[in-house]
């Protein structure tokens, strides 16, 4: 079978993998002269475990592309830094809730555990002392990003699969017989195409409806002594769209602080202000002791996801699309490929 997969992100590369085991010839289209144009290129890195609703299609694809990552990293030669995540409360009326919430995620079958001010401090020391303790969740992981992308394009060319950088496609037919893929170079069929153009989903498949888009501005510093990711169990800067953000210490060693949230238009859009950077920066220095020095800040767009919005596969004729994939998109990426590939 020939399938094309339109779009370089974490979705197509995963989806490109994984057809490359099952013997499926691939080509990719990237509109970008290389990878990390898009979401993908711009994410905090963390390898989500909890992620609300818990019920949701996203969340549990999330739970099992998690573990994949270490697979991943091992045959494609990325970095992946396992830690736990900490939730940590500042006063004892914090703690008493701290105690329910982790009945409550231990009750849904997460690995936690309440931990005192001193195991807090043991895994984050630059932790604040006003930190009475926390709830610890084991099972993240982070990644550079960037890195992740490079090492799936580079493991795909080494195996003879084409990728078209700089070829945007400009229109997707649909036919009966085979599929028709117009890009700004040429006209192919494919025996199937996948569409996996993140935030261009829309200019190219037209009943989709409309998808907004929401950036996140992340700050990478250096100076941080934490071997945990970190956040605050009750944030006043929280809410559904959010998900908080928190201290993510990478696998080089910076240690990334972020995403904010900011409506915006284009889903390309990358640009951050130092000002930004500042602010989001800001909101996390109550949870440390010591200050970090900025080393890089940049921006991030993402598909703004409504409540009970989830990711989309519409299967029509030999065309897929998928859309909607917000955050955890990287996280579930290893898991939504194979349901995707298992349904061609
Ligand atoms: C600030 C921020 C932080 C995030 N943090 C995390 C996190 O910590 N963990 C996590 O799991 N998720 C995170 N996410 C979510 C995650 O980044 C996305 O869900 C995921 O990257 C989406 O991947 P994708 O492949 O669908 O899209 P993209 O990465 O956007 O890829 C789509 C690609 O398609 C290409 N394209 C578009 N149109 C065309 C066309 N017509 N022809 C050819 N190519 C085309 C684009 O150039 C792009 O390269 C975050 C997102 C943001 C914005």
């Amino acid at each position: 079978m020939r399938l094309a997969i339109v779009g370089a992100g974490i979705v197509g590369l995963n989806i490109a993998l994984e057809s490359l085991k099952r013997g499926i010839e691939v080509t990719i289209f990237e509109e970008a002269s290389d990878v990390g144009r898009g979401a993908s290129g711009h994410t905090a890195g963390v390898i989500h475990v909890l992620q609300l609703p818990f019920k949701s299609w996203k969340s549990r694809l999330a739970l099992k592309g998690n573990p994949i990552y270490d697979s991943l990293s091992e045959s494609l030669g990325f970095r992946i830094r396992r830690l736990p995540a900490l939730l940590a409360y500042r006063n004892y009326a914090e703690k008493a809730a701290a105690f329910v919430v982790a009945k409550y995620l231990k009750f849904k079958g997460f690995k936690v555990k309440l931990i005192d001010k001193r195991a807090t401090k043991d895994l984050c020391p630059d932790i604040s002392r006003h930190i009475k303790g926390s709830i610890k969740v084991d099972g993240y992981g982070t990644v550079i990003p960037l890195e992740v992308l490079k090492a799936y394009v580079k493991f795909l060319k080494e195996r003879s699969v084409e990728i078209h950088f700089n070829e945007k496609v400009i229109e997707v037919k649909s036919e009966d017989t085979k599929p028709e893929l117009i890009t700004t170079k040429n006209t192919y069929t494919f025996d199937k195409v996948i569409v996996a153009a993140g935030g261009g989903t829309k200019d190219l498949i037209q009943d989709i409806g409309n998808l907004e888009f929401v950036k996140g501005t992340m700050v990478l510093t250096k100076g941080i002594d934490c071997n945990a990711i970190v956040a605050a169990l009750f944030s006043k800067t929280r809410n559904k769209k959010t998900k908080g953000g928190g201290i993510i210490p990478w696998p080089d060693g910076r240690v990334l602080f972020g995403p904010s949230f900011e409506e915006t238009n284009s889903p390309w859009d990358t640009n951050a202000s130092e000002r930004d950077a500042k602010e989001t920066l800001g909101r996390y220095l109550d949870l440390l002791d010591s200050s970090p020095k900025i080393v890089e800040y940049f921006a991030g767009t993402r598909i703004k996801a409504p409540p009970k919005y989830d990711f989309i596969v519409k299967k029509e004729k030999n065309v897929i699309v998928i859309y909607g994939i917000d955050s955890p998109g990287f996280t579930a990426a290893p898991a939504l490929a194979r349901h995707v590939v298992d349904s061609l």
